[in-house]
């Protein structure tokens, strides 16, 4: 069982920020930035293009959402998107609030504290 199909069944926390039936999105415990969030598949599939296209189509409509709210709640150039899971084999979208080049990069990281990470869920959430 993957680290996220753990959230996903809430046997360990997350900073969520939005849900449906098929999809829920969370913020990145290790961000690149203030309100990297994760959009990830309620299904445990490993690699996104191991997905069937209406379900990748679907993924990307969620996150589609999710940007659309982070852009409201997060002051940034732009969101950026990008697919990676060479860490954890269930596939995730990361959405990031980028102002520079190398806040899509994975080697910077910013420290956030738990009331920080916790006001950004709230305010992603409520543009949700
Ligand atoms: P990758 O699989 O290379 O796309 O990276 C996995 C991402 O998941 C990394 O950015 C991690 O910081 C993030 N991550 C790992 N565990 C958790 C967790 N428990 N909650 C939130 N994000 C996580």
């Amino acid at each position: 069982m993957s680290v996220f199909t753990k959230i996903i069944t809430g046997e360990i926390p997350s900073y969520k920020v939005a849900e449906n039936d098929d999809f829920i999105a969370f913020l990145d415990i290790n961000p690149n930035a203030k309100g990297h969030t994760l959009v990830v598949p309620k299904k445990e599939v490993d690699k996104v293009f191991d997905l069937s296209k209406e379900e990748y189509n679907a993924l990307m409509s969620f996150s589609y959402e999710v940007a659309k709210a982070i852009e409201k709640a997060v002051p940034c150039l732009r969101v950026g998107m990008s697919v990676i899971g060479l860490e954890v084999p269930h596939v995730h979208v990361h959405l990031i609030p980028l102002n520079e080049m190398a806040d899509i990069q994975f080697s910077k990281k910013v420290k956030l504290s738990n009331e920080e990470f916790n006001s950004l869920a709230a305010s992603i959430a409520k543009n949700f």
